[in-house]
């Protein structure tokens, strides 16, 4: 195979959508695969709705995914000229002509048409008028469109589609389409195929939502003396109600930008997109970068739509609950070091960041965060549900607090009495801090785990979490004796609330 060169050419429309992202990453996932190319063409040509927000929101977001390109960003609205040129050489070819049919009149045939129970399309009117009626339209100064004159063929046209087969389609089905609108500006399917020409594509992978323009791009190819590139049309992804999924109806979940304020990790969302829309073939769902490019291909996305399995209000499920999942594999996986990189701008913003963290804490940091995040999902959760390891004021989760010590009115003594017992620890490790604990709780007969779960809400404010002696040795002496300490207040702010 000569080079490999594959485009994401989005429309600067809106945020990076996580279709769009998947689209870019299955072109870049090829282009690497085959020592290609991957070119990011910014498609502006519809400057009413294009916005320089959008074009920095792509960017920014492909960068983040770790979606590296080799040329570009290009810019469709720089070549406008070019594409004028092509539509004009298709005149001067013959292979296209001037329509000077109006709107109403072909409006009203396509009516006609169809209460006929006939075939709507254009019935090629201006297709063969003599250059003297033409030129006396145009002396009139009537507008015109360009249409591109579809040949006249029997048979079939089609193309060997990489994800569904073969796509064919009847010449006679073919209406002669617009080229160009009656402003001179030439249509997007003609500047889209004018662009892949001159950037040399060799492979369009891209939404089946596209699939309608194909066998019409096919013929401008043939018609500019181009071969066309090979054709990959990737399934839409849908909800569980089988609608696409959009910003309108499901909100920011269908926005990267979002993943990334929600705390996800970059290559496991590009990790969880993959696995909407293609599959290895095996149950494989974990993959690195290095894995993912050799074992990717276009004849594995799959030919059926995928469903995003989002269900929305649902707190606990804020996005697709596979996505979550493995974003959650990544982060209790990943190099301790790179976590902290990534939580360090949320640490600052939450107020939690101390610059000895990357100094002389370095290593209390980097270990406290390996010993929290085996319950966590994204890397919110570290200042959020981990707040109480960096910081005292943090709020003791509702749950735990009334399950685990205001119905256990005998903590109120029992926990500072304990703080006293602690103060006399020395060293302060697993193994002392634990004989200390159980002795206590042997000495009043008291079963262990009552004061142990009575000690995870007060020390850390959650229910659940890591072995308590190691929360113990990573909060510190000092700050266990403080929190035990303080008890009481809970019980009596508790009564106050009450009362
Ligand atoms: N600009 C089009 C879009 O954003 C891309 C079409 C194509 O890939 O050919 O959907």
């Amino acid at each position: 195979m000569s080079e490999v060169i594959v485009r994401f050419p989005p429309s600067p429309t809106g945020y990076l959508h996580i279709g769009g992202a998947r689209t870019a990453i299955f072109n870049w996932l090829f282009a690497r695969k085959h020592k290609g190319k991957f070119i990011l063409r910014i498609e502006d040509t519809d400057a009413e709705r294009s916005t320089k927000e959008s074009i920095q929101g792509i960017i920014d977001g492909l960068t983040w995914l770790g979606i590296d390109w080799d040329e570009g960003p290009y810019f469709q609205s720089e070549f406008a000229q070019e594409h004028k040129e092509v539509a004009h050489k298709l005149l001067q070819e013959g292979k296209a002509y001037r329509c000077f049919c109006t709107r109403e009149e072909l409006e009203s045939k396509r009516k006609q048409a169809l209460k006929e129970k006939r075939d709507i399309k254009y019935d090629g009117t201006c297709r063969n008028l003599s250059p003297e009626e033409i030129a006396s339209k145009e002396a009139q100064g009537l507008p015109y469109v360009v249409r591109f004159k579809v040949p006249e063929r029997q048979g079939k046209i089609g193309y060997d589609d990489k994800v569904l087969g073969r796509i064919e389609k009847d010449y006679s089905e073919i209406e002669d389409f617009v080229i160009m609108r009656s402003n001179g500006k030439p249509l997007y399917l003609l500047c889209n195929v004018v662009d892949d020409i001159r950037d040399r594509i060799t492979h369009i992978i891209r939404g089946q939502d596209h699939m309608s323009n194909t066998i019409r791009q096919i013929l401008l190819y043939e018609a500019l003396g181009a071969t066309p590139p090979v054709f990959a049309h990737m399934p839409l992804t849908l909800d569980l109600q089988k609608r696409k999924i959009s910003k309108r109806t499901h909100g920011e979940v269908v926005s990267v930008q979002w993943y990334r304020e929600m705390g996800f990790i970059p290559w496991a969302l590009v990790n969880f997109l993959v696995l909407l829309g293609w599959n290895p073939g095996t149950d494989q769902e974990i993959f690195s970068r290095d894995e993912l490019i050799q074992a990717f291909s276009l004849e594995r996305i799959n030919k059926s739509n995928s469903i995003f399995n989002y269900r929305k209000g649902d707190p606990k499920f804020f996005t697709d609950p596979k996505a979550i999942n493995i974003n959650a594999h990544y982060l209790r996986t990943m190099p301790i070091e790179e976590i902290a990189q990534m939580i360090k701008e949320d640490f600052i913003k939450e107020g939690l960041w101390n610059e000895a963290y990357e100094g002389d804490k370095k290593q209390w940091f980097l270990s406290t965060l390996d010993l929290i995040r085996s319950r966590f999902h994204t890397l919110k959760d570290f200042a959020r549900q981990g707040r109480a390891y960096f910081a005292d004021d943090f709020e003791i989760e509702p749950k735990a607090l009334k399950k685990n010590v205001l119905k256990r009115p005998e903590l109120k003594e029992l926990l500072p009495e304990l703080s006293l017992s602690l103060e006399k620890v020395e060293p302060w490790n697993l193994e002392t801090t634990e004989d200390a604990v159980r002795k206590f709780a042997e000495e009043r007969a008291l079963k262990a785990g009552i004061i142990i779960n009575g000690m995870r809400a007060i020390l850390t404010g959650q229910l659940k979490g890591p072995g308590i002696f190691d929360v113990m040795v990573a909060i510190g002496k000092e700050r266990v004796i403080k929190r035990l300490k303080n008890t009481p207040e809970l019980f009596e702010s508790a009564e106050k609330k009450d009362s």
